[in-house]
């Protein structure tokens, strides 16, 4: 089955159907931020990472009760970074969020390294988006903008802090619904510490977290807001290893859908521009 594009309106991604119960929001061509998805098992819904935004979290829970009739049984953060974990928040406390062990670590180191400095960009990005707002005339980005101001006066407040995963696994498992079976496997340190995929074996998906980006850029290596990857050399070997998989779409942390061709791609980028470098 091809990925077939849903009706949903979102400004903040596309809804695609990989295959029957298994979702995938993508943000490529809307708002650049990173992608989730959402996996009806029958008897459970699984949602696969958040979105950096309140609002696409929102939009992203909306559109899993609506094409799914059932109501987020458990959250799954793919790794830490803020982008993915930032939504946390919006999900009721008696949803379990599942992460690895190091996500969990570092996570919560982040409340006193990122988190803190949004915390001190907050007045400066207010002042930056009330300006934004006042010149823009594009609807679909004056709703963005509006929900930027709501999301950074919250973040201003004293109260608001970020919501930690809770059900905390060092080891791979099985999630086997009475529709879906799908795969979580812990890969440990390759784009972060400890990364998680989703394999979903029958259907040859797998959502692939930030272990695959849709496009890779030398320019990364001089930018310091792109994190180095603890493990290149286990990353590349990673990519490798799931190329080789009976694997047909691959869901990566951002960008379009992707095949086997980006997966060997982004192996060979991490191996000239990381791996050897460093050698
Ligand atoms: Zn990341």
């Amino acid at each position: 089955m091809s990925a077939k594009k849903l009706d949903f309106e979102s400004i903040y991604f596309d809804l695609y159907e990989l295959n029957s119960g298994i979702f995938a929001a993508m943000s490529a061509d809307k708002f650049p931020t990173s992608n989730a998805g959402f996996f009806d098992l029958g008897n459970y819904l699984v949602i696969f990472d958040t979105l950096m935004d309140p609002y696409s979290t929102i939009d992203l829970i909306n559109a899993s009760k609506q094409f799914t009739n059932k109501e987020p049984s458990f959250l799954i953060n793919s790794h830490h970074h803020m982008d993915h974990l930032l939504g946390n928040r919006i999900f009721p406390m008696n949803v379990p969020i599942i992460s690895s062990f190091e996500a969990f670590g570092q996570a919560k180191e982040s409340l006193d390294t990122s988190f803190k400095n949004f915390k001190e960009r907050a007045p400066a990005e207010l002042k930056r988006t009330e300006a934004e707002l006042l010149n823009e005339k594009n609807p679909n980005k004056i709703l963005e903008l509006k929900n930027d101001l709501n999301t950074w006066n919250e973040i201003s407040k004293p109260s608001f802090t970020l919501r930690l995963p809770d059900f905390i696994i060092n080891n791979s498992f099985t999630l086997k619904g009475t529709k879906n079976q799908v795969q979580i496997i812990y890969i440990g340190a390759a784009h972060t510490k400890g990364d998680i995929v989703a394999l979903f074996e029958k259907e040859k998906i797998c959502f692939m977290g930030d272990l695959l980006f849709e496009e890779t850029d030398p320019s990364w290596l001089n930018n310091s807001n792109i994190a180095v990857p603890p493990n290149p050399s286990r990353l590349r070997d990673t990519l490798i290893e799931y190329a080789e998989k009976d694997v047909e779409t691959y869901v990566p942390g951002h960008g379009n859908l992707c095949t086997k061709k980006q997966l060997l791609e982004n192996a060979e980028f991490y191996d000239e521009y990381y791996v050897k470098k460093s050698q």
